[in-house]
């Protein structure tokens, strides 16, 4: 798991946190740094959704189950959404 020490996270930070985030994986402080970028950041909110609508499109898998390489197609798309 990640150890975060600065006091904000940064949208890298919180992609990579996303999946862990969603199998509850989070210790409770990291879990509200978390949620507290989600809110001020839209395009890591919606990179959250696309993620738990992959899973639920993949059929219910756990977070788990997402292979690299489709962690790294959203990662692609998370970057093409940034960089417009
Ligand atoms: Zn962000």
């Amino acid at each position: 798991m990640l150890s975060l020490r600065r006091k904000d996270i940064v949208c890298q930070q919180a992609v990579e946190l996303v999946t862990d985030y969603l199998e509850g994986a989070l210790s409770r402080r990291d879990r509200r740094r978390f949620e507290t970028h989600l809110k001020a950041c839209p395009n890591c909110a919606a990179y959250l959704e696309q993620i738990r609508m992959t899973i639920q499109l993949a059929g219910g898998i756990e977070p788990d189950d997402l292979s690299p390489e489709a962690t790294q197609d959203l990662t692609d798309l998370y970057r093409r959404w940034r960089s417009e």
